[in-house]
C-alpha cells in the first residue's frame, strides 16, 4: 500500500512526488499521458526539442524557494540555473510606435542551464529510483472509491486499481469533485471549485538555422511585443473582441540563454525562439467542434499574423532560415 497516491505528473505533483520520496515516504504518481511535465512537457520535431510552456522561471522577493527545492532534493548540482540579464530582463517593444525600453524588474527570472525536459526528468526519475515509489504513464484515473468520507482507491480508465493511504490531486480540481461528487466536500470548498479557467494560450515553436539571434537584438532576456502602448487596450482586443489578428505576444530565445551548456535543444550553430500569446480557449474549441478545416484555418491565420509582424519588426526573412514550425493552440495546451 503507498503512502501517498498523487495524481498528475505536471510540475505541482512532481514536486510534491519527489519531496515525499525523499524523506522516505512510498509513493506513487499517475499521469494520464506517457511522459512527465504536463503543461510544462518537452516535444521534438525533427533535430529541435521544444519545451511547450516555460519561457522562464520566476523568482519575487528574497525567499529563492526554487534553490530550496533543488537543495532538499539534492540536485543544486544536478540543475543548474541561468539568471536572465538582470539589467535588461523584460524588453517592451512597440515597433509601430517606435518603443522599445526594459521594464522595471521586481523579480528574477532564471531559465535551466540545460534543456528544461531534464529538470522534469531529474523529478521523476527521483521518484522512479526510490524504494517503494512509480510513476505509472498511460494511467488515467477515471473513478475514485470512497468509504467513510475517505478515499481509499482509484481506478483507471484502463481497469487498474491503485490503493493509498493518502491521495494528492494535482489534476483539475473541478474535474476531479465531479468524478468524486462534490457533495463529499464542505460547502464552502464547493463554492471555491466553481472557479473560471483563466486565460489560454496561443504558443509557436520555431528552430531555425544560419542566423544568430544576438544579431537581432535578442539575448538573455524575454521581449515583449505589443501593437500599441496602450497594451490593456491591446489584451482586451484579443480577449473580449478574439482579435488575433495584430496580438501581443512574448518572444524567448531558451538557445541564447543556456547555449554553452546544452546541446539537446537544437543542433550546433541553430537557435530556437518560442512565442506565446494569450487568447480565448472557446475560439479554438468551437472552431474545433466545426471541423479540422476550420481550425486549421484559424490556426494558420494566426501562425502567419504573428509570423508577419516578427519578420516585418525583428528578423527580416526570418521565414528563409526556419528548419522546424509548429503551433499549440488552447486545445493543444489543455491537459486532460
Ligand atoms: C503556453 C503556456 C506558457 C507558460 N509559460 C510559463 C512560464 O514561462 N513560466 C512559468 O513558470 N509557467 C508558465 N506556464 C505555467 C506552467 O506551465 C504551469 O503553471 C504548470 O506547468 C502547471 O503545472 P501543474 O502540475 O499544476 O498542472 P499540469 O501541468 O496541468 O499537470 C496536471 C497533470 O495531471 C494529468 N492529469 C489530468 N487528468 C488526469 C487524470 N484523470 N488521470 C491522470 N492524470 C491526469 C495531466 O496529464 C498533467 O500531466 C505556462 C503555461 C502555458 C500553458
Amino acid at each position: 500500500m503507498y503512502d501517498f497516491i498523487i495524481i498528475g505528473a505536471g510540475m505541482g505533483g512532481l514536486t510534491v512526488g519527489s519531496l515525499l520520496a525523499q524523506v522516505g515516504k512510498k509513493v506513487c504518481l499517475v499521469e494520464a499521458l506517457k511522459k512527465p511535465g504536463g503543461c510544462a512537457h518537452s516535444f521534438k520535431k525533427g533535430d529541435f526539442s521544444f519545451c511547450a510552456s516555460v519561457h522562464y522561471l520566476h523568482i519575487e522577493g528574497k525567499e529563492n524557494y526554487l534553490d530550496e527545492l533543488l537543495k532538499k532534493l539534492n540536485l543544486e548540482n544536478e540543475i543548474l540555473l541561468e539568471r536572465l540579464d538582470p539589467s535588461a530582463c523584460d524588453v517592451f517593444s512597440c515597433p509601430s510606435q517606435k518603443l522599445r525600453f526594459t521594464l522595471p524588474n521586481k523579480t528574477e527570472k532564471f531559465y535551466p542551464k540545460k534543456h528544461f525536459r531534464h529538470f522534469v526528468q531529474s523529478m521523476a526519475h527521483r521518484i522512479e529510483h526510490t524504494a517503494g515509489c512509480c510513476v505509472s504513464y498511460k494511467t488515467q484515473i477515471s473513478k475514485v472509491h470512497i468509504s467513510r468520507g475517505k478515499i481509499h482507491s482509484i481506478s483507471t480508465t484502463d481497469g487498474r486499481e491503485f490503493s493509498g493511504k493518502n491521495f494528492i490531486v494535482n489534476m483539475d480540481a473541478q474535474k476531479f469533485s465531479k468524478m468524486m461528487g462534490p457533495h463529499h466536500f464542505p460547502k464552502s470548498f464547493q463554492e471555491k471549485l466553481q472557479y473560471h479557467y483563466s486565460t489560454s494560450a496561443y504558443s509557436v515553436y520555431l528552430g531555425m538555422e544560419g542566423i544568430n539571434l544576438s544579431d537581432y537584438g535578442f539575448g538573455k532576456n524575454l521581449v515583449w511585443h505589443s501593437p500599441h502602448f496602450d497594451v490593456r487596450k491591446v489584451f482586451h482586443r484579443g480577449q473580449k473582441e478574439c482579435d488575433l489578428k495584430n496580438p501581443w505576444f512574448l518572444m524567448s530565445t531558451p538557445s541564447l540563454y543556456s547555449a554553452s551548456e546544452d546541446d539537446s535543444m537544437c543542433p550546433k550553430g541553430a537557435c530556437i525562439l518560442q512565442i506565446v500569446t494569450t487568447c480565448r480557449y472557446e475560439l479554438f474549441a468551437n472552431a474545433l467542434r466545426q471541423g479540422e478545416d476550420s481550425y486549421s484555418h484559424l490556426k494558420n491565420l494566426v501562425l502567419n499574423s504573428i509570423l508577419d509582424v516578427v519578420e516585418t519588426f525583428y528578423i527580416p526573412n526570418l521565414r528563409k532560415h526556419l528548419k522546424q514550425i509548429t503551433a499549440g493552440t488552447p486545445t493543444t495546451h489543455a491537459r486532460q
